[in-house]
């Protein structure tokens, strides 16, 4: 059998039923889905695509990524997705490392991208401008045959690398295989009951896990269709979801949704089911959702290394605050963090994850893969938690020194280069404390040598990072806190300045 991912999300799909409905491009069939998958797949191969080659893209949200993306796979290319919010010199970083033959890119970057992609030996720096804009890797495709033999993989073949990192240094490539992503797919259809009769409102970004491997990869598994949103926008979401059958969404979503009292259970009816990830969601949240539309939310929990690894029961009880049971097949548990012992139930540990969901390992960085393996195989999350008496698994913190932010990550470490590099900066900390909007807002303590204002740090910030990683707050101090071993404290700034934005609550704008 052949284990590449598009036949086995794809083939068996009835050709005329819809795939994806956005506005501005009509109704896409899953005909057109495999002529147009095709055409994407020979455009790569015309640019002399070989099996296994990466192919970088940093494009706006559209049906037509997704094709691109099926088109990736038919041709056995390496599809490596990454954040639109991304600037130029950190693209020189994702080039650099994935050094990928072809890269693609939304029409309005190719002036800025095309001289780092030559200098880091691109062969090929390409345009996708979604379904009005075009872009001179659609045209490619127009021209291009509607047919072609999808090439043949092993489910252990890559089919994606998903940048994630943790507290050491840039980001690391989660290589995530062919049969990693289709035991995914299929393992959530069949706990969430999709069926072909689906339609799932799409507002999450396309290059990240939750949006493309869980939301599409899903839809596709069970032939269900795809009513695509270019974003979150609560108008837009109240407008659609009456023709929709599922929901899934980050924290944020929902407590946007939440602050509309449009959203109620008439509006809420057609849906049958309201999924959340990516990032904590709050007991509060769960039970003011159930209170205001009778739906209880499914939480559920995964990772860019893993995909989905726990979820609340479809048919049994939806416990708010927990993240469910692992899915058939997974196997999660808590250890000593220091020993990697397996520990009672009821014991805060870290949370340790195996089966054929958990990745290959990281990109070219055998150190980190070996670093974040057990012996007997289990996968080291960096997430700390306990399961319960009933088997479900309570996330209760990071030990990565992440912040999610809106559903984004934002690494510490990162931010704080940025910051110590502005002249007068002697040194600094990033933190994330709680938000009402975004979960966790990114902020900064500074220790300066010359006056410096907030306003300027987070200006110069925003021309070298993307938005959500700025911080929402630069504070100013004399020193950090540090312990006897001579490491920044951040639990004492967390404390410190716990309530920073309790008044924030519907001021700042969503970015995911
Ligand atoms: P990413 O690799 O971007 O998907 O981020 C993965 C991290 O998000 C996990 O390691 C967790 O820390 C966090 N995460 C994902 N889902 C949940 C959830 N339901 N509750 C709490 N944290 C979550």
């Amino acid at each position: 059998m052949n284990g590449n991912l598009y036949e086995r999300l794809c083939a068996q799909a009835d050709a005329a039923r819809p795939f994806a409905r956005q506005a501005g491009s009509g109704l896409i069939s899953y005909a057109a889905l495999r002529a147009r998958s095709a055409q994407y797949a020979n455009a790569l191969l015309d640019l002399g695509l070989t099996p296994g080659d990466r192919v970088l893209v940093q494009a706006d949200k559209s049906a037509e990524m997704i094709m691109l993306y099926l088109g990736c796979l038919r041709a056995g290319a390496v599809f490596v997705p990454l954040n639109t919010a991304y600037t130029i010199a950190e693209l020189e970083y994702y080039i650099g490392d994935a050094q990928p033959r072809i890269v693609v890119c939304a029409p309005g970057r190719l002036a800025a991208i095309l001289p780092v992609a030559r200098k880091l030996g691109v062969a090929h720096v390409v345009t996708l401008g979604g379904a009005e804009s075009g872009g001179s890797l659609a045209s490619r495709a127009d021209q291009g045959d509607a047919l072609c033999p999808t090439v043949e993989c092993d489910s252990a073949d890559l089919a994606a690398i998903i940048y994630t990192s943790g507290t050491t240094g840039r980001a690391k490539g989660a290589m995530l295989t062919h049969g990693n992503l289709a035991t995914n797919a299929f393992g959530l259809k069949a706990c969430w009951r999709f069926t072909a009769q689906d339609v799932l409102l799409h507002a999450l970004p396309l290059f990240h896990i939750h949006g493309l491997f869980v939301a599409v990869n899903v839809t596709l598994a069970a032939g269900a269709s795809l009513l695509l949103l270019p974003a979150f926008d609560t108008d837009a979401i109240v407008a659609n979801l009456p023709a929709a059958t599922v929901y899934m969404g980050v924290p944020t979503h929902y407590l946007r949704l939440l602050q509309d009292r449009r959203v109620n259970r008439e509006l809420t009816a057609p849906v049958r089911l309201f999924i959340s990830g990516s990032a904590p969601l709050l007991a509060d949240t769960h039970r003011e959702w159930l209170e205001r539309t009778g739906h209880s939310l499914l939480e559920r929990y995964g990772m860019s290394e893993t995909g989905v690894n726990t979820s609340n029961p479809y048919g049994g009880e939806r416990v708010p605050g927990t993240v469910g049971q692992p899915l058939p097949g997974v196997s999660v548990r808590v250890t000593d963090p220091d020993s990697g012992v397996p520990l009672p139930a009821g014991a805060v540990g870290m949370i340790e994850i195996k089966g054929p969901n958990v990745f290959a390992g990281y990109w070219r960085k055998p150190d980190r893969t070996q670093a974040e393996f057990r012996a007997d195989g289990y996968f080291v999350s960096g997430d700390l938690g306990l399961i319960d008496e009933r088997g479900y698994l309570h996330i209760v913190g990071r030990s990565k020194d992440l912040v999610i932010s809106g559903g984004f990550n934002v690494y510490p470490r990162e931010v704080e280069g940025e910051i110590d590099a502005i002249p007068g900066v002697v040194e600094s900390a990033v933190f994330g404390v709680p938000h009402p909007d975004f979960g966790e807002g990114v902020t900064a303590v500074v220790v300066a040598r010359v006056p410096l204002s907030a306003e300027s740090v987070i200006a110069q910030l925003k021309q070298r990072l993307a938005g959500y990683k700025c911080p929402k707050q630069v504070l100013f101090a004399s020193e950090l806190p540090r312990n006897a071993m001579g490491k920044v404290q951040k639990s004492v700034l967390r404390g410190q300045y716990a309530d920073l934005y309790q008044a924030a609550r519907g001021a700042a704008t969503l970015r995911s």
